[in-house]
């Protein structure tokens, strides 16, 4: 008793477990339904294609590309036939190798044949038929739950074997057969192969060369029918049903009569061929009798054939999407109705139909699905007259079209599940929401295969998306150029230089991109994480060049679900501004002077405030925040630059210093500024122009408070900022070099020069040159060949020494050692902190400039946390201010605004959903804000 109340109560328990299992999968569920606007019927319908990792003639309005062959010349364009050299030589010289008799031949059809649907079988199977001098072919196709067809089964017939292929599971290793079938010396036999030849191109890059088509032999022979049945019936006494023929040969396993359908349509050709071959040549030895052309029927019969292969698969593309099934379909409804309507009543009739018929087409590209599938021909006539108004209308209109048509409603559902999940197209093409045709396009993409799109990504529609985003992409570029001042012109140069060395070498590693299955792209990634994937089946490709996949898989983490790790990975890949791939840096959204100084706690939303840009977006975020540090300098009265404190004696309280606010922005030098311009005198100095050596030298002098100086100051300026740990490997690389150096960097100054050195210390100063020390060089060299000086060269510079961090995708050896060498100043420029986790090692080697500059002068009193990066103790002289004026809600307000400065600056538009200004983790501080008035005036108040 008391084990069966056990019992129940752990059945309790389980099945409660199973509920809630059940529920929150339900809830998972529906929370991504939510996301994806709509729902598209493709989402729990599955159709066979979608296991193809590989289509070569896809959706899209972009031509097909055929076959390249690796060993023909690199000229010859993708639109000639790849072996038109072989099949020419075939038509005058033909290879007919019909060795046996006819009466030789077997013609029973066993009970046995070879279902071939792995690779090794198929591999096998190439082996046999390399070693056959001919074989007879056939393939069936599925046509209506596909825009362009597939080939759904190939029959192959030797004499001993029947071969059924199933086309689906290998329908991307059929390749794998593509020698045999463009081998001349072995002959492919038919029946009406006119299709067939395209099919085989399109689906498997499949060439026929040595065609004997018995169709053709039927034309030459003059016989009174050239179908297959009627050879069938007169060579080998065999009926068949050809209804079979429509019937669905995606059907696995193949139901027994279908099986011996296929079998037959190919088993019998080779002796029927052979038939066909005897009574030519007999035909051949008759009339040319007498004549020297012996074999001319036989000639005749081959050159038809391959003729036949000299076809070139292609993709019928209209100027617009549909326009002519509406042409054709308004011109046979007058044809019937005779001109009993109005004109105007006309116009509305063409016009509703030539919108369906838009509609219909793409629909059925971006599902592939057929028209007929999509939309039959009797709806949209229906529809055209009636004009429904309600979305219900349209429904039944179509319903009775299409009842009304027996023979389709038969075979598929009306509406059709497209109709059905997408009626509020047909709404909108109804009440004229979309007004010019030429505008469905893009809306349909948008709704369907766009951010959130309701339908399905798939090998066959993201194409359609590709191209149109490419297009989209374009036009941004080119308004881009458009705009292009001369100025910018000449900067060229240097920026590309710039985008060579900082950015990431994505060109190289991250040229690969993964979509997820619902076509959202997920990141970008090296070749190697491709075939990863590939190989274990969890991805399939969906473009070559450059090569893209799509997870099979529900990846564990979206771009929208913050904090997962796919998402950080992910989003580290392309601008979050304007989507470029190519190259990108790291941006700190809160610059670092500041948020360095915030407490632990709140620097926890990393991932939400460092973007990827590409270089024309990261300057102008970073020229927005610049200002925009001005604008906090002044508004918190704290100058934003340091001087040589010691020096010039003038250590300043900021809230002492309210009248110096209009002239913090010449106060000081930025340390960066202050080392480039040192560096760049002391190694090129010499050599510069007077003009910029004064310029430079006059940085340097804002830094010592005006005074003249020496070219140990110089030295001393190239230290500032950097940790002690910098400091000492600055000093010991550099060594003698320095020393060499002093006497030509300053006319006047005296410094001994000893030439017995000149060949240890030129090594030392190439050493420099390629070593840690890049992104001054590449600071001094840029302001040599700008004319707006130090300007924007020094900008890139402190962009990449500030803000830049190594970017890791992938545990990629390629990767950490490409960005090593891509990012050699970032030790330089150590104390800038990487990561929270790095900065606390870090930190504790930043020491002010009064630690060595001053010769071991003592540490300040404050946090020995101060950088002199960037703006030395304005970043902690402002937080400090803040926290200790309002708190952490104040910090959080800080970042907010610094939020709304990029995002005004950059407008990005790739930024992961769930980006937010006001992303705080906590609640807005309306009432606590720095910006809020009363509570200003208050402080302000309570200061004074
Ligand atoms: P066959 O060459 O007779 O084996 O036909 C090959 C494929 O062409 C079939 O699988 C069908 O998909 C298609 N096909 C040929 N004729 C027709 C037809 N009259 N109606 C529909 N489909 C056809
Ligand atoms: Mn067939
Ligand atoms: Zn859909």
């Amino acid at each position: 008793m008391e084990s069966r109340l056990k019992l129940r109560a752990l059945l309790m328990a389980a099945s409660l477990a199973a509920l809630s299992l059940f529920l929150a999968s339900q809830y998972r569920r529906r929370r991504r339904q939510k996301l994806r606007s709509g729902s598209c019927y493709l989402r729990t319908d599955s159709k066979p294609q979608q296991s193809f990792k590989r289509v070569l003639a896809d959706n899209s309005y972009a031509p097909f590309k055929h076959l390249k062959r690796k060993d023909s010349d690199d000229e010859i364009s993708s639109n000639v036939h790849p072996y038109e050299a072989e099949i020419m030589a075939l038509l005058n010289n033909p290879r007919l190798e019909f060795k046996n008799r006819p009466d030789d031949m077997d013609l029973t059809m066993k009970d046995a044949y070879v279902w071939v649907e792995t690779v090794p079988q198929l591999e096998e199977l190439a082996d046999i038929l390399a070693k056959e001098r001919v074989f007879a072919v056939d393939t069936e196709q599925h046509s209506l739950r596909s825009y362009l067809g597939f080939t759904a089964l190939m029959q192959i017939s030797t004499q001993e074997e029947d071969y059924l292929i199933d086309t689906i599971a290998l329908h991307d290793s059929m390749g794998i057969l593509r020698s045999v079938f463009s081998n001349p010396s072995i002959c492919k036999v038919f029946h009406g192969a006119d299709n067939d030849v395209l099919w085989l191109q399109r689906d498997f890059h499949i060439y026929v060369v040595n065609l004997f088509d018995t169709a053709k032999a039927c034309d030459v022979l003059l016989k009174p029918q050239r179908s297959l049945a009627y050879l069938l019936e007169t060579y080998c006494g065999v009926a068949t049903n050809k209804l079979l023929q429509r019937e669905d040969w995606r059907q696995r396993p193949l139901p027994e009569e279908m099986v011996l359908y296929a079998r037959t349509d190919a088993h019998y050709l080779l002796y029927i061929a052979h038939c066909m071959v005897a009574e030519i040549r007999e035909r051949d030895d008759e009339e040319s009798f007498g004549r020297d052309d012996k074999l001319h029927f036989v000639l005749e019969a081959c050159r038809r054939s391959n003729a036949i292969c000299l076809q070139l698969y292609t993709k019928d593309i209209e100027a617009s999407p549909g326009e002519a099934a509406a042409s054709s379909l308004i011109s046979r409804h007058l044809n019937g109705q005779g001109s009993a309507s109005s004109d105007a009543l006309d116009t509305q009739f063409q016009d509703v139909i030539r919108r369906l018929c838009a509609w219909r087409e793409l629909m059925a590209r971006v599902h592939d699905e057929s028209l007929r599938f999509v939309l039959s021909d009797p709806a949209i006539l229906a529809l055209a007259e009636k004009v429904p108004s309600t979305l219900s209308e349209i429904f039944d209109t179509m319903t009775q079209a299409d009842l009304n048509a027996e023979s389709l409603s038969a075979s598929f559902p009306s509406p059709s599940p497209v109709v059905c999940s997408h009626m509020d197209h047909l709404g909108h093409l109804f009440l004229k929401k979309i007004g010019d045709l030429n505008d469905l396009f893009p809306v349909i993409l948008q709704t369907c295969l766009g951010q959130n799109g309701s339908c399905p990504l798939t090998v066959c529609n993201y194409p359609l998306l590709v191209n149109s985003t490419m297009k989209l992409t374009n036009r941004v570029l080119s308004r881009q150029n458009g705009s292009k001042s001369a100025k910018q012109v000449t900067r060229k140069a240097s920026r590309q230089l710039f985008v060579q060395k900082f950015s990431c070498k994505s060109p190289v590693y991250h040229n690969c991109r993964i979509y997820a299955n619902d076509g959202r792209l997920l990141c970008y990634s090296d070749r190697r994480k491709l075939e990863w994937y590939l190989r274990r089946d969890l991805a399939k490709v969906v473009d070559d060049d450059p090569p893209a996949i799509m997870l099979l898989f529900e990846p564990k983490g979206r771009p929208e679900d913050e904090d997962n790790d796919f998402y950080i990975q992910s989003k580290k890949n392309i601008c979050v501004g304007c989507g470029e791939g190519n190259h990108y840096l790291r941006y700190r959204i809160i610059p670092s002077c500041y948020r360095m100084h915030f407490p632990e706690h709140l620097k926890s939303h990393r991932s939400h405030d460092i973007v990827l840009l590409c270089v024309d977006c990261h300057e102008v975020a970073h020229a927005a925040a610049e200002k925009y540090k001005r604008q906090v300098a002044a508004e918190f009265g704290v100058p934003l630059f340091v001087r040589n404190i010691a020096d010039s004696k003038d250590v300043r309280d900021p809230s002492e210093t309210s009248e110096l606010t209009v002239n913090f922005e010449q106060a000081g030098v930025s340390p960066l500024e202050l080392r480039t311009a040192a560096m760049a005198l002391i190694r090129h100095g010499h050599k510069m122009p007077p003009k910029r050596r004064e310029e430079l030298t006059q940085v340097v002098m804002r830094f010592y408070g005006g005074r003249e100086i020496t070219n140990e100051d110089l030295e001393r300026a190239l230290l500032v900022g950097m940790s002690s740990h910098e400091r000492k490997r600055l000093e010991k690389k550099r060594g003698l070099s320095l020393k060499r150096n002093k006497a030509e960097v300053i006319p006047g100054a005296e410094q001994k020069k000893d030439d017995n050195d000149t060949g240890v210390l030129s090594i030392a100063a190439d050493q420099l040159e390629v070593g840690r020390l890049d992104c001054e060089k590449e600071g001094a060299e840029s302001s040599f060949i700008s004319d707006e000086g130090c300007g924007n060269s020094l900008l890139h510079c402190d962009s990449v020494a500030e803000e830049e961090a190594p970017i890791s995708i992938e545990n990629d050896k390629n990767i950490e050692s490409n960005r090593s060498e891509a990012f050699n100043c970032e030790d330089v420029h150590a104390v800038d902190i990487y990561d929270d986790e790095e900065s606390r090692t870090v930190q504790n080697e930043v020491v002010g400039i009064h630690d060595s500059v001053n010769g071991g002068a003592p540490q300040p009193k404050h946090n020995p946390k101060l950088s002199l990066l960037g703006h030395g103790p304005h970043g902690k002289q402002v937080v400090d201010h803040i926290l200790q004026e309002y708190g952490e809600d104040g910090i959080r307000e800080f970042c907010q605004r610094w939020r709304q400065v990029f995002v005004e600056a950059v407008q990005p538009r790739f930024l992961p959903a769930g980006w937010d200004i006001k992303h705080s983790g906590r609640r807005d501080f309306g009432e606590f804000s720095v910006y809020n008035p009363a509570k200003k005036a208050s402080s302000d108040a309570a200061r004074t």
